[in-house]
């Protein structure tokens, strides 16, 4: 089989090394082998997180982290702030209303993401929400949101700020204690460059004292046990031990290259994809478009159901359609995780054959040339 290159916003491509690493004999969790392993983890995944507060791992893909910082922070009836503008901005309204929360919910077009006015207002007008949950990288939109922003407004506010980061984190920055963000959650399969079945989250004072009186039912997720647990480097449930051993791997790799430096080399790629397209004269969905996820508005005249398909089958290069109402209308870039210059200028060349086979007329080689140049520079 002729090697696929993946350029999805999730899951993304897992380096050798970690794909190596799964397949040794499986341990036992309850040794010291292995909580020695979860040790190691969970201290760098602190420094992914940028947070001096532990980092829980559960396993699950991050709609479980997702819904057990609902369960974890609010008691029936709540009153809780949540932003929708974008399919996944759309799970916490669904999050929210599973659990009979009393939500207010802000909806924003999908090709922005939300300004910290809009957080600010939604406050002004309800000072009892407890808490504001939003997304970092919106990728069914490829919107960055001003978390820094927001989160200068929820410090001085009793509400809990929630970010979903399962996109962003370890792509685009996020500096969890110096913004002051008190919950941060994540998932394995994007920027962490793993398998998916691992989800995290991280809270801060502020949020584990809203832990502490939640009373929304929970079990497998309840965080109390997995805090109490995480203290003796172990989980109260069976973890997903490879992924974990994987994880390990991972994270001595994140970490010698440098926080600093992956947020500079996704946006570098990021930016190498940006002009690539442009030069096609193709253009950006998202006024927002950060270095998560690049959508691009599929050209008059191309058949938007396609060229995902083609891509693929033909070309070997796997890209994301649109969600939702986006379907057919955008196609998603990525150049999250585990991905180099060589795989850009792949994914480009795919892009322009794609474009040429769907009847699009163009300059051919010009997307490539303008990715080349830039990475020169
Ligand atoms: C991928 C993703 C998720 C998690 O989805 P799962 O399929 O449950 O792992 C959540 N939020 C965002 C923003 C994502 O990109």
């Amino acid at each position: 089989m002729r090697k696929p290159v993946l350029l999805t916003p999730g899951p993304t491509q897992v380096p050798e090394e970690v794909l190596a690493s799964a397949s040794l004999p499986i341990m036992h969790h309850r040794t010291p082998q292995f909580e020695a392993i979860f040790e190691e983890a969970a201290e760098n995944l602190k420094y992914i997180f940028q947070t001096e507060n532990p980092v829980i791992m559960l396993t699950s893909s991050g709609t479980g982290a997702l819904e057990s910082s609902v369960i974890n922070l609010c008691s029936p009836g709540d009153k809780v702030i949540a932003v929708n503008g974008g399919k996944f901005g759309e799970r916490w309204i669904e999050l929210c209303q599973t659990y009979n929360l009393d939500l207010v919910e802000i909806t924003i077009p999908w090709h922005r993401t939300v300004k910290p006015e809009e957080i600010e207002k939604a406050l002004q007008e309800n000072p009892d929400a407890k808490v504001v949950f939003t997304t970092l990288s919106e990728t069914s939109s490829g919107g960055v949101t001003d978390i820094e922003g927001i989160a200068k407004i929820t410090r001085s506010s009793s509400a809990i700020l929630v970010v979903d980061a399962v996109s962003g984190l370890g792509v685009t920055p996020l500096y969890t204690d110096k913004w002051g963000v008190d919950v941060v959650v994540s998932g394995s399969q994007k920027g962490f460059m793993l398998p998916p079945g691992l989800a995290f989250i991280t809270m801060n004072e502020k949020a584990r004292k809203a832990m502490e009186t939640s009373t929304l039912p929970k079990y497998y997720f309840d965080l109390k046990k997995a805090y109490k647990n995480a203290e003796k480097n172990t989980t109260p449930w069976t973890p997903a031990i490879s992924i974990i051993v994987q994880l390990n791997i991972a994270l001595r790799m994140m970490k010698e290259e440098g926080i600093e430096a992956i947020y500079a080399r996704h946006h570098q790629l990021s930016e190498a994809i940006r002009q690539g397209v442009k030069a096609l004269g193709l253009t950006l969905y998202n006024e927002d478009t950060g270095d998560c996820c690049i959508a691009v508005n599929i050209p008059k005249g191309v058949d938007g159901g396609k060229f995902v398909k083609l891509a693929r089958d033909k070309y070997q290069v796997t890209f994301a359609g649109g969600q939702g109402s986006l379907k057919g209308n955008i196609f998603r870039i990525s150049a999250m995780g585990n991905v180099g210059p060589n795989d850009v200028i792949l994914g480009l060349a795919a892009i322009e054959r794609v474009l040429a086979d769907l009847g699009y007329s163009f300059e051919k080689g010009k997307g490539i040339a303008a990715a080349i140049d830039y990475l020169a520079k």
